[in-house]
C-alpha cells in the first residue's frame, strides 16, 4: 500500500503512513480494490438503470418539457403582457388618460378633456410603440372622458339655456 498523501510505501495492514502519518484508511487500495471487485457489478447496475432511466426520462421530460415549453414559452410571454395590459406603465398617455377618463366620472370636466386628450396621445404612442401597450386604457380614457365631457357640456347648456330662457 502507498500513501496517497506522500506516496510512501507502507505495510497494508497499516492505519497510518509511516513517513507522514496520514490516514491509509482512506486510502488507495481501498477504493480501486473494491472498485474493481464489486465495482463493475454496482457501475453495471446502476448504470443500465441510469442509462434506462435516462432515455426515459429525457423522453419523459422531451415530451413533457415540450409540452410546457410551448404552453410555457407563451406563459411567461403572456405574463408580462398580461401585466402591460392591465398596467400600461410604458404608456403613460394611455395609464393617466385612463385615470382621468375614471376620475372624470366623478369630477367632470375638468378630467374629462385631459382624459381625451391624453387618450389620443396614448394611441398614439399605442400605435408607433406597440410594445408600450396601453390601447385599451387609452380608448377607455378616451371614451369615458368624452362621455363625461359631452355630459358635463350638456350639462352645463343645459343650465346656461335654461337660465337664458328664465330671462
Ligand atoms: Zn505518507
Amino acid at each position: 500500500m502507498y500513501c496517497s498523501r506522500c506516496g510512501a510505501p507502507n505495510p497494508d495492514q497499516g492505519s497510518y503512513c509511516v513517513r507522514c502519518g496520514a490516514e491509509l484508511a482512506l486510502a488507495p487500495p481501498g477504493g480501486p480494490a473494491p472498485a474493481s471487485a464489486g465495482g463493475p457489478p454496482a457501475p453495471a447496475g446502476p448504470a443500465p438503470a441510469a442509462s434506462a432511466s435516462a432515455p426515459v426520462t429525457p423522453a419523459a421530460a422531451a415530451p413533457g418539457a415540450a409540452a410546457p415549453a410551448a404552453p410555457g414559452a407563451p406563459d411567461p410571454a403572456d405574463a408580462p403582457n398580461v401585466v402591460e395590459v392591465l398596467i400600461p406603465y410604458k404608456n403613460g398617455f394611455a395609464l393617466w388618460s385612463y385615470y382621468l377618463g375614471v376620475f372624470s366620472l366623478l369630477c367632470g370636466l375638468l378630467l374629462g378633456l385631459p382624459a381625451l386628450v391624453l387618450g389620443i396621445k396614448g394611441l398614439q404612442v399605442a400605435a408607433h410603440h406597440p410594445e408600450a401597450r396601453g390601447k385599451v386604457h387609452a380608448w377607455v380614457g378616451i371614451v369615458l372622458g368624452s362621455v363625461t365631457t359631452a355630459a358635463t357640456l350638456a350639462a352645463v347648456a343645459f343650465i346656461v339655456w335654461g337660465s337664458l330662457a328664465r330671462r
